[in-house]
């Protein structure tokens, strides 16, 4: 087995020999359950491309947790979801997006990465032509805010949580993938920030924005649409896998079963669910979600109790009767271990 793996990464893409490549500006390797992934390499402030570093290409690390497959970008294919009517998911490469279209104008939630903005706006010009009015990220993670800048300089105003510009606005420590991220340009930037909630009054739709704190990473959102009954969750909720936890963000397991917990009071066996990763959801998926997170996170709390080290821990493989349905995409069961590990332990 290769050494310590980014949570964006397949162990099985790498027994495969499925290391990320590089191509100009862009790192790509395969992961998030075989969805296409791909984040652009942060820029630093002047604009310009990091090198990526040599000892994390050689392990098929990625500088930036990049999941995607390895292909151009002009193979991507933006692919849209009609959650109700006047509000679609796209999904493409990176987090899902969601479009609220309507005769007050377009919001979206979430922006995936730069070079996909064209093929965005085209996915969202077949939906309602006119330009992108509000733009909402769930959280800082590139492949929900890389498009805020296009979006931005196209006369969006971005919304987020508070820790959202924050973090955006200075280089991030990503200790699960060993490496710094660059601070992003004041244009993409949130222009408004909310610390609870807020809420959009557009289209004849209530929209309100729940901020869930300390779940996958300290700013998180969680986007209610009141009359269409459906949620966007952003990464609190990773449809059929093990999600990442960022813990050098802020985020932590009992914040993620909180938020979780918070999305279903908030829902009934009708609403449709937007998740980070994964295909458009509903009630039931996520209540497994949380009872999956339930169990590992009770396991751990057993386990640090007893003293048992996490290498003892993982060579008991204690979650093996939950990987077959959360384990074999996206986040593997070692490293969803190691993170909730962490989180319960503080170490
Ligand atoms: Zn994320």
């Amino acid at each position: 087995m290769g050494p310590s793996l980014s949570p964006y990464c397949f162990r099985g893409d790498v027994l495969r020999g499925r290391y990320n490549e590089c191509h100009g500006e862009r790192n790509m390797t395969r992961g998030l359950g075989g969805w296409p992934r791909c984040f652009e390499r942060p820029r630093s402030r002047r604009g310009r491309a990091r090198p990526a570093s040599l000892a994390l290409l050689a392990v098929g690390l990625l500088p930036w947790g990049v999941p995607c497959f390895a292909q151009p970008d002009t193979e991507v294919r933006i692919t849209r979801f009609e959650v109700v009517e006047g509000l679609d998911m796209l999904v493409g490469r990176g987090g899902n997006l969601s479009v609220l279209s309507g005769e007050d104008g377009i919001l979206l939630v979430d922006d995936q990465f730069a070079p996909l903005t064209s093929k965005i706006r085209a996915a969202i010009a077949e939906i309602q032509e006119g330009p992108v009015r509000f733009v909402l990220n769930t959280h800082w993670h590139g492949d929900h805010t890389g498009g805020n800048e296009n979006f931005a300089r196209a006369g969006a105003l971005l919304f987020a949580q508070d820790a959202v510009r924050e973090r955006m606005s200075q280089d991030q420590e990503m200790r699960a993938f060993g490496r710094t991220i660059p601070a992003s340009p004041e244009a993409a930037l949130p222009v408004v920030t909310f610390s609870d909630s807020m809420s959009f009054h557009l289209n004849g739709e209530e929209i309100h924005v729940h901020h869930a704190p300390r779940a996958h990473t300290d700013g998180d959102a969680i986007v209610h649409f009141r009359r269409a009954n459906a949620i966007a969750t952003g990464d609190i909720y990773f449809n059929g896998s093990y999600p990442f936890i960022d813990l050098a963000s802020g985020g932590s397991v009992e914040g993620m079963i909180i938020a979780v917990e918070r999305v279903l009071a908030l829902s009934d066996e009708k609403t449709r669910i937007v998740p980070g990763h994964g295909p458009l959801s509903n009630r039931a998926e996520l209540r497994a979600y949380r009872d999956m997170l339930v169990t590992v996170r009770g396991r751990v709390t057993a386990a640090l109790r007893e003293g048992t080290s996490l290498a003892a821990l993982s060579a008991s493989q204690a979650l093996q009767d939950l990987d077959g349905r959360w384990g074999r995409n996206m986040v593997s069961s070692k490293d969803f271990l190691r993170s909730v590990y962490a989180s319960l332990s503080g170490s």
